[in-house]
């Protein structure tokens, strides 16, 4: 079960706000043995193993992914959400 605090969820819209205001889109964070995706982020994982600072450690904390990097770390395809599918409208 996933969830996430408010604050949380306020800070990381400021977050994607500004880096879309300041760069037009949030690059995706890769994996964890992959330094760099130039592919905008389409999801946000609250709690997302990454490398810590000094190399070695793994802190677990809030990443944005692109959709192929998400599906690799999931080992399925996302998939739309049912929330964000009503907001937009059944395609059928
Ligand atoms: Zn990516």
């Amino acid at each position: 079960m996933n969830y996430i605090h408010v604050d949380m969820l306020r800070l990381q819209a400021q977050t994607l706000q500004a880096l879309e205001e300041r760069q037009g889109f949030v690059p995706c964070e890769g994996l964890e043995n992959v330094t760099s995706c130039e592919a905008p982020a389409e999801y946000l994982m609250p709690d997302a193993t990454r490398p810590g600072g000094g190399g070695s450690d793994i802190e677990i904390r809030p990443a944005w992914f692109c959709r192929k990097h998400l599906s690799t770390l999931l080992g399925r395809d996302p998939g739309v959400q049912p929330v964000i599918r009503r907001i937009e409208g059944p395609e059928e």
